[in-house]
């Protein structure tokens, strides 16, 4: 009966990150010892102290629907966090909260884009980008980067990729999955093009932020010209270690923001309210509460590295931010592995499941073919057995 659904479903791939997961979890369920570095997604619990506000929010029953676009003092505190860590000024009508910066992309896509209005995406991108603006009916263009660029766009590149029908320019920085910060020097670049075609919008997906090993993050809405055409986005999900509790949110234009909010309110009526009390918590804590997550994701970015560069045939960049590593594997391509004949990443990954346990997601999915992604958000003896299977097998 899978003819009856909509086009729009049947054309939309399902999330490459979640089905890995999936899959790993049915092998675990089969009995396989299998280490999944496939979901993006920190292995910490919650601190204490944003768990303690969830608790107390029940208690004092935050049970009804919240304000569509979220709790007006959680939307402070979010302002708030803007002006402190990104220098940003963003009204409250400027801010939309959303079950995750998932949904808060979607509501964008949804939105801005008309049929046929085109999204550069510079790849490799996060997997999700692509279905979203698709589902809206716009057109990804991606742009190709690699290793040695260190998989960033230059300004030449987005110039040489707009058209009469760009409408908008979406990436993340750091960026999942190549874990590469844009400096502030290469957003200037991107911001000159973008000067001179001031209907291109931008969305700059802020997700990783903190977790950002050479420092100094930068918001491409606070360079010359691209405040009121960018739309931040950001959530709670990484540097919080909150998934699971689906918080995201942006700031935006007053006029973006009410449509996103007009948006959700025919969609999902508004986030979680236990988690948006949670999330004032966690918002108004200094980001020393949160170092130490950062510190040993940093750890663990120089141990998976180091290890994997003893293994012939894996071509890394250093990530200097999020918790990802995103090997080019392409010297494998047309080589037989036990007996397995590896053409392309997702072959690749696929034997590392089969003959290693070991998780991954191809790059594939990344819009990046010729790499494969390893989260590191795992505990480093995971990192160090994962790393030890997969050199035996290849
Ligand atoms: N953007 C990026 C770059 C991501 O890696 C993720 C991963 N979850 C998201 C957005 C969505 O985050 P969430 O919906 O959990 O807030
Ligand atoms: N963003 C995470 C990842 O890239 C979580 C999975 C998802 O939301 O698709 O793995």
């Amino acid at each position: 009966m899978s003819n009856h659904l909509s086009e729009r479903i049947n054309s939309m791939s399902t999330s490459a990150t979640l089905a890995m997961a999936a899959k790993a979890r049915e092998l675990r369920n089969q009995g396989k010892d299998i280490i999944g570095l496939s979901l993006g997604e920190p292995d910490f619990n919650i601190p204490d102290f944003i768990k303690e506000a969830a608790k107390i929010a029940i208690d004092e029953n935050y049970s009804s629907y919240s304000p569509v676009d979220g709790y007006v003092d959680l939307k402070q505190a979010i302002s708030n966090k803007f002006k402190r860590d990104n220098n940003l000024e963003y009204g409250l009508n400027q801010i939309v909260v959303s079950t995750g910066a998932k949904q808060s992309l979607a509501n964008v896509a949804m939105c801005m884009l008309n049929k046929g209005d085109e999204v550069i995406l510079p790849a490799p991108y996060w997997v999700s980008y692509s279905d979203i603006v698709k589902l809206a009916e716009g057109i990804p263009v991606e742009v190709p980067t690699s290793i040695e660029t260190d998989f960033k766009i230059t300004a030449a590149q987005l110039e040489a990729a707009i058209t009469p029908k760009t409408k908008m320019l979406w990436f993340s920085s750091p960026c999942n999955p190549s874990g590469s910060v844009y400096s502030q020097e290469e957003l200037e670049g991107l911001a000159e093009v973008l000067r001179n075609h001031p209907n291109i919008y931008v969305v700059s997906d802020e997700i990783y932020e903190h977790i950002n090993f050479r420092g100094g993050h930068v918001s491409i809405a606070g360079i010359e010209g691209m405040y009121d055409r960018t739309i931040t986005v950001n959530g709670v999900s990484k540097a919080f270690a909150m998934t699971g509790w689906r918080i995201g949110y942006i700031g935006a234009a007053d006029w973006i923001a009410k449509a996103c909010t007009k948006f959700q309110g025919q969609n999902t009526s508004g986030a979680n309210a236990i988690a948006q009390r949670a999330t004032i918590t966690a918002l108004e804590a200094p980001v020393s509460k949160i170092q130490f997550m950062i510190d040993k994701f940093h750890e663990r970015r120089d141990l998976i590295l180091g290890l994997l560069g003893e293994i012939e045939g894996f071509n890394l960049n250093v990530p200097e931010g999020a918790f990802y590593v995103f090997p080019d594997i392409s010297s494998f391509f047309g080589k037989t592995l036990n007996g397995t004949k590896i053409e392309n990443a997702s072959d690749f990954a696929l034997y590392l499941l089969e003959h290693a346990n070991v998780a991954t997601v191809t790059g594939q999915a990344f819009g990046n073919p010729n790499c494969i992604r390893i989260s590191y958000a795992a505990s480093e003896d995971e990192i160090r057995e994962a790393v030890k299977r997969i050199k035996a097998v290849v």
